[in-house]
């Protein structure tokens, strides 16, 4: 705790602030065991081809089961691993789940198993030396077809030229797809679109939001198709959560969608069961 010269407390400082801290600073401890312990696994939700729902691929998101807490939020412990590090071993642990996971759709569903698998990857682990040799590594050890795994990076990782940029374009050249993800929310620049080695452009949930009350975020979300159409890159809409909205996306040009409406996030055995024959009445 701040105090200051006469011993009371400082005016800018915030018990709850200290409380947050201190919060953080445990679940950080908890999370590098998390691991080990087993206490992490990963859902996967489909992207859909508009306007019919067919799959395009998945995206693998990271759950924490916490043995006092539940279910923590990777929205709260994403951020935290970037914060203490953890996201390093995190990172590597995702994409051998990941890599496995793929091999099991392959044995299970053969020729209907999931082509396209996006995994997110955070700045921090750009950042850091030998990540690239360390995926490339890794699909190699595990017969993964690197054009199978879509980076799913967001621009504060590549703000500017630098090791997370040169990351990006090494993850390309690796055969990777790589896609804009939150597109639209932080510092989103154009330029970013010519610097960066993009295939799949996300466009942010915050945008879906307005898309069919004919507001600014409908005017934008116009206009990105119209980008990414002319640049050759694929677009795909973020948390679509009404047919509403769907049907307005698919009258705009956007080929692909992601969200509550077509479907949650779920297990790897729950994507199985979907995507078996049967269930697809082949
Ligand atoms: P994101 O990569 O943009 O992932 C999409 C998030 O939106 C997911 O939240 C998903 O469950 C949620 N979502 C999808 N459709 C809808 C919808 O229709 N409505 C609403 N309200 N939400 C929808 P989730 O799984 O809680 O993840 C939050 C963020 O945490 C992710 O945003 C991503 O930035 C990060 N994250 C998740 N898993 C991983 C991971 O494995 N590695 C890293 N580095 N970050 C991850
Ligand atoms: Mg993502
Ligand atoms: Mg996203
Ligand atoms: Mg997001």
């Amino acid at each position: 705790a701040a105090k200051n010269a006469g011993g009371g407390r400082v005016a800018w400082f915030d018990p709850a602030m200290d409380r947050l801290a201190a919060r953080d600073a445990r679940l950080g401890a908890d999370l590098r065991q998390a691991v080990a312990r087993g206490e992490l696994s990963l859902v996967y939700q489909p992207i859909v081809e508009l306007p019919d729902g067919g799959l395009a691929g998945v995206e693998a998101l990271v759950r924490w089961q916490h043995p006092e807490h539940g279910q923590v939020s990777p929205a709260l412990f994403i951020p935290l691993a970037e914060r203490n590090g953890t996201i390093i071993e995190l990172g590597r642990w995702i994409l051998e789940q990941v890599t496995a996971q793929a091999a099991r759709w392959d044995r299970a569903l053969g020729a209907h198993a999931p082509r396209r698998i996006s995994v997110n990857i955070s700045p921090r682990e750009l950042h850091e030396p030998g990540f690239v040799a360390g995926v490339a590594a890794l699909l190699a050890r595990t017969g993964t077809d690197p054009a199978r795994i879509t980076a799913e990076i967001t621009e504060t990782a590549v703000l500017g030229t630098g090791p997370g940029l040169d990351a990006v374009r090494e993850l390309h050249e690796l055969g990777l797809p790589v896609a804009l993800d939150d597109f639209g929310t932080g510092q989103s620049s154009l330029s970013l679109l010519v610097d960066c080695p993009v295939q799949v452009l996300k466009v942010d949930k915050s945008f879906v939001d307005g898309v069919t009350a004919g507001t600014a975020q409908a005017v934008i979300v116009d206009s990105l198709i119209a980008i990414t159409t002319g640049l050759g890159i694929q677009a795909v809409a973020e948390g679509v959560e009404t047919e509403a909205q769907a049907r307005r996306l698919h009258q705009a040009g956007y080929r692909y969608a992601q969200g509550f409406h077509f479907f949650r996030p779920m297990t790897g055995d729950q994507v199985t069961s979907l995507l078996s024959p049967v269930a697809l009445g082949a």
